[in-house]
């Protein structure tokens, strides 16, 4: 459940992309040349699109690139036991009584059905936490620090583990007890009010996300440093952006991946940088970055987020009811379960969520991809850093790998692979030459590693 809750608040992330209401229709002109159009044509250098981005992708050493490779197809693997084994466990939970006697438990305690439902909740999850402890600790510990990925000892990785489980607690236990009370009042129709609930719920976690979760695990503070505060927040006035202020915070804590993003809702909405973008990257490696995530912002990828997942959330929910409904009727009575506005039946469902979630991988991946795409565009027009950005995608490659196939790269990726993004940069660079920077193009990235 911490993996489906992750799931969920990954969906929250997108979601938490909404626009501060601005919903400014940029029409991203370029600016006019000044030169006549035959001196601008005979004044550009011969620029060969891809031999630049072949130059790029040889800056990544061998053993650098064989150790991200081999980091993230380990990953498409993971996504596979991760589901097999949540499947497993729930399976145990209905086989051998445990669903039902946790929720005969929670009867004896309290007459409240709400009550009830949350008492549930607190012995499934935790349950499900002990028993997939090895496999979590292995996947976001052992393996991180194999790969070099993770700049945390033991005691603080499980601190913040057990900080994540009390959030899923929480924020898990609202929304359960909100999906059963939907349930128990509509009967048949559940799955459409239920599907609603819970986008409505993912949107308001990501409202609140910024100000009372992510603070849990970061340290956040507003970024000082003039020289590279002024260009962000020049570049948010020109794209349309009312922001006052820019955010850091201390990712280093946990790894050295180099990351920003938007997140919150209405008045919680903000760009943050992480401070490993800060220490390892230049200035261009910033613009584009931030270019990149006003590109989000402006093209209102958050509310397209919500509704393109919100789709497949309601065909989610009303697989899930067939299934649920499937099942019950074969093995309802010999798993104890009296129907669908039972709480024990939420090992089935957890189940049912599993394969629909895993099978739907390539469509989910190809929403976010897509968006990505697009923020890329936008960065690169924004920022106008073609090398600073072929610089940055070089350093996304020490986690996402760098070269997979078309068809991995649709299946597996939520973001463009570096070989695609470096393209991008490159053909946009080659029409505008006036933007090569010498210094990006000869800066060694892996070696500040
Ligand atoms: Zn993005």
């Amino acid at each position: 459940m911490v993996r489906l809750m992750a799931h969920a608040i990954c969906i929250a992330l997108l979601c938490s992309l909404l626009a501060i209401i601005t919903s400014a229709q940029t029409a991203a002109a370029e600016p006019a040349s000044a030169q006549p159009v035959a001196a601008a044509t005979a004044s550009s250098p011969p620029f060969d699109v891809n031999s630049a981005v072949e130059f790029y992708l040889a800056k990544m050493p061998p053993a650098e690139r064989a150790r991200s490779n081999s980091y993230f197809e380990g990953g498409y693997w993971l996504q596979l036991w991760d589901s097999l084994s949540t499947v497993l466990v729930m399976s145990f939970l209905l086989k051998f009584g445990w669903s039902r006697r946790m929720r005969d438990l929670a009867e004896r305690i309290t007459r409240l059905r709400p009550l009830q439902t949350a008492l549930y909740w607190l012995q499934f999850i935790l349950t499900l936490s002990v028993v997939t402890f090895p496999l979590g600790v292995y996947e976001g510990y052992f393996r991180e620090h194999k790969y070099g990925l993770l700049n945390q000892s033991f005691g603080p990785w499980m601190r913040d583990q057990v900080i994540a489980l009390v959030v899923s607690v929480v924020l898990g236990g609202i929304l359960i007890m909100l999906l059963f009370g939907i349930v128990r009042r509509l009967g048949k129709n559940w799955w459409v009010w239920g599907s609603v609930a819970s986008i409505l719920f993912l949107m308001f976690v990501s409202t609140i996300a910024p100000v009372y979760i992510f603070p849990l695990f970061n340290k956040f503070t507003k970024l000082q440093d003039a020289r590279i505060k002024d260009p962000i927040l020049s570049m948010a006035r020109a794209n349309g952006i009312p922001a006052t202020d820019v955010y850091e915070f201390d990712a280093s804590r946990q790894s050295n991946r180099v990351s920003a993003n938007v997140s919150g809702f209405g008045s919680t909405q903000r760009i943050s940088l992480n401070d490993n973008l800060l220490n390892r990257c230049t200035l261009p490696e910033i613009e584009t970055t931030m270019g990149h995530e006003m590109g989000h912002y402006v093209l209102n990828h958050a509310t397209k987020g919500v509704f393109m997942y919100g789709v497949v959330v309601v065909l989610g929910f009303a697989f899930l009811n067939w299934f649920i409904n499937l099942a019950l009727a074969r093995w309802g009575e010999s798993w104890g379960i009296r129907g669908i506005t039972d709480v024990a039946v939420l090992p089935l469902a957890t189940i049912g969520l599993s394969i629909y979630f895993l099978l739907m991988t390539p469509v989910s991946n190809t929403i976010t991809r897509t968006m990505e795409f697009e923020a890329d565009m936008y960065g690169l027009n924004a920022a106008r850093q073609p090398d600073g950005e072929a610089n940055v995608d070089l350093l996304l490659g020490e986690y996402r790998k760098m070269e997979p196939s078309p068809l991995e790269e649709f299946f597996f990726f939520d973001h463009p692979s570096g070989r695609t993004r470096i393209t991008a940069a490159m053909r946009w660079k080659a029409e505008h030459p006036e933007t090569a920077s010498a210094e990006e193009l000869a800066r060694p990235v892996f070696t500040s590693h």
